[in-house]
């Protein structure tokens, strides 16, 4: 059986175990975006991710694969069925 999983808000991959609503300070294992359901546009800074804002983190994952340099080793890369 195959639960169904949705997508991170950061790096898009099919990560989350339920909606990202409902999954306080879950953490993304691919790009490790904590969720942060209290940031109400994607241009304010985070403070589940020191400071960083969901674009920043975005634009981050683009480029380098995680949305903080910092937890690049922490990281991994998504599982062909995570793929958006
Ligand atoms: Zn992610």
């Amino acid at each position: 059986m195959k639960a169904e999983q949705f997508p991170c808000p950061c790096c898009g991959c099919l990560t989350f175990p339920g909606s990202p609503a409902d999954a306080l300070a879950y953490i993304c294992p691919v790009c490790m975006w904590e969720n942060d359901l209290f940031i109400a546009f994607n241009d304010e800074p985070s403070d589940e991710n020191h400071g960083l804002t969901l674009n920043q983190g975005r634009a981050n994952y683009r480029t380098l694969g995680v949305c903080d340099p910092r937890l690049a080793p922490y990281a991994r890369k998504p599982f062909p069925k995570e793929l958006p």
